[in-house]
């Protein structure tokens, strides 16, 4: 296993994507460690609300801005994490085009700021560079199997070309970028009407609607709680040497969305019927991480089982539907 390096210094780290559900985490997390953070963020998806807490902290900075026309920073920063991209497919779909600017421009400004402040600089990837996978579960030397030309390429494909840049530019010696594949990821401060399957379900759930199933709900994925993801995100920035290669992050725990969608049910008793609705195309089947790689690299395996996380989900989408105020307007 390689050594994690904190000299316990303060350092000042970039949060791009700051302000949405994985990033406001990951900015408690940094500030509760001692960092300063600054959150760069232009409230696509992400909310206030998310950073509200933080914005009077003395160690905290928000700059709403773009990525794909952010061109520095007036003090030096240390680490750059990009979060900054529309997760939930209805809302990265809803702009192809920009999502997949965000992923190109967005990364390469990251990246070109990187290098100006020398600064360590981690990708938030995802799982969907995998595609509908012929490989299962899913390891990091598996290329995927991807379509160009579909309605979910912005995505695919724009995080897929956001991995080349970070591994041209550390090749180059020019940034040291790091790279994580996140899969479904979940927990308190999605969006309610956010349009994944867990604030969908809950939410419907909650409110007494028909929970919405896609295609058969025998497809699988697999859910990690937040807390968790930040954890190995802080842990492959940390890690010194830099290991140059993508790390998978994610919950091996894989279920069919007809399970989920029954866990869900003995969580928040209601008398909402599942209706079945057309599966979107090019919907992966089914998706398991292999986190072998994160295991020996940085010691990092999930902690929350789903039933825990789904108690604690549910409690914060009851919160929040109990108070419209705290809603983003869709
Ligand atoms: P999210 O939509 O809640 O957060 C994304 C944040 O980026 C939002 O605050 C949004 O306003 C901001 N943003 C989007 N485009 C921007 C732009 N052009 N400039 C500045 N800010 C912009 O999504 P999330 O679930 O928190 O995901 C965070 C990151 O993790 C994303 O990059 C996503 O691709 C990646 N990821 C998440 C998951 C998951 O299951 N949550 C899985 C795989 C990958
Ligand atoms: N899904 C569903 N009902 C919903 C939302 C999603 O059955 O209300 C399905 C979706 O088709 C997919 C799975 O749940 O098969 C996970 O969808 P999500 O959008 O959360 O993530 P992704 O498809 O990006 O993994």
């Amino acid at each position: 296993m390689l050594q994690r390096v904190h000299d316990g210094k303060t350092r000042t780290i970039l949060v791009a994507g700051g302000a949405g559900f994985v990033g406001s985490h990951l900015c408690d997390a940094l500030l509760l460690r001692g960092d300063r953070v600054i959150c760069v963020d232009s409230f696509l998806t992400g909310s206030r609300t998310n950073v509200r807490p933080l914005e009077n902290h003395p160690r905290f900075r928000l700059i709403e801005e773009d990525v794909c026309r952010l061109s520095d920073i007036d003090e030096p920063v240390h680490q750059i994490y990009n979060l900054a991209c529309a997760a939930s497919p209805p809302f990265y779909q809803a702009d192809p085009v920009h999502t997949m600017m965000t992923c190109v421009t967005g990364t390469g400004n990251l990246l070109a700021l990187a290098e100006r402040h020398k600064a360590s600089f981690l990708l938030a990837s995802t799982s969907e560079v995998y595609g509908d996978p012929e490989e299962h579960p899913q390891r990091e030397d598996y290329r995927g199997n991807v379509s160009c030309t579909g309605p979910r390429a912005c995505y695919d494909e724009g995080k897929r070309a956001a991995e080349a840049l970070c591994f041209d530019m550390l090749r180059a010696g020019r940034a040291d970028a790091r790279v994580v594949r996140i899969f479904n990821t979940y927990g308190p401060r999605m969006q309610p009407n956010d349009g994944r399957i867990i604030s969908n379900l809950l939410v419907q759930a909650l409110s007494g609607n028909p929970l919405t199933i896609y295609g058969s709900g025998e497809q699988t994925r697999s859910f990690c709680f937040v807390t968790d993801l930040v954890e190995g995100l802080m842990a492959l920035m940390d890690i010194d040497p830099n290991p140059g290669v993508p790390v998978n992050l994610g919950n091996p725990g894989e279920f069919t969305i007809n399970e989920l969608a029954t866990m869900i049910r003995a969580i928040v008793p209601s008398s909402s019927e599942i209706v079945f609705r057309p599966l979107p195309q090019d919907d992966p089947l089914r998706r398991r991480p292999d986190i072998g790689r994160a295991k020996d690299l940085l010691g990092w395996e999930p902690k929350v089982p789903l039933s825990q996380g789904l108690q604690q989900t549910a409690d914060y989408f009851a919160s929040v539907l109990a108070r419209p105020d705290l809603r983003k307007a869709p």
